[in-house]
């Protein structure tokens, strides 16, 4: 049996990292396909809702920026309170904010369940050329703490709706095997 028409779901995803990483580019590249030299410009923005099709149905996301407070290197736990589903983001070209996603985890870790779906991104793939940290060293990374990983490039789009759709494609199966 199907269910209701008017059934609907909407996920809380986060968004977390260090400063500059990308974030903010990476949620209004998704969300509304634009991108910004200036990262002040985005500060301030608390979420975007964004809705996708999965076996029919419409899923929205509620994806939610840091606004800025990961400059303390930490956000507040009502930011993480009721997500399930979280892009830890880092910049490849700056292996200190690749170093920092393992406090990141531990921070998420701390305020949600074991269940949120985590992907692993490291963004401004198409600095290739600056690169400080490999695929490799990513892949490993996300392997160890069970995360799914993609590299993205909020300038140029790739692989940004993927990254996304991800996540909410699986918090749509881990919330649908609940119900059954
Ligand atoms: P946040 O602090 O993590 O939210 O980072 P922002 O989204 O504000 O981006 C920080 C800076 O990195 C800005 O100058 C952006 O233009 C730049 N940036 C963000 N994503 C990319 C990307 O994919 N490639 C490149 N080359 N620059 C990016
Ligand atoms: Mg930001």
């Amino acid at each position: 049996m199907s269910d209701s028409e008017g059934e609907d779901y909407l996920f809380k995803v986060v968004i977390i990292g260090d400063s500059a990483v990308g974030k903010s580019n990476l949620l209004s590249r998704y969300a509304r396909n634009e991108f910004n030299m200036n990262s002040k410009a985005t500060i301030g923005v608390e979420f975007q809702t964004q809705s996708i099709d999965i076996d029919g149905r419409e899923i929205k996301a509620q994806i939610w920026d840091t606004a800025g407070q990961e400059r303390f290197r930490a956000v507040t736990s009502a930011y993480y309170r009721g997500a399930v589903g979280a892009l830890i983001v880092y910049d490849i070209t700056r292996r200190t904010t690749f170093n920092s996603v393992s406090r990141w985890l531990e921070e998420l870790n701390t305020h949600s369940d074991t269940t949120v779906a985590k992907m692993l991104v490291g963004n401004k793939s198409d600095l290739n050329n600056i690169r400080d940290v490999s695929v490799e060293e990513g892949k490993t990374l996300a392997e160890e703490n069970g995360l799914f990983f993609m590299e993205t490039s909020a300038l140029d789009s790739t692989n940004v709706k993927i990254a996304f759709d991800m996540v909410i494609r699986e918090i749509y199966v881990t919330v649908s095997r609940k119900v059954l």
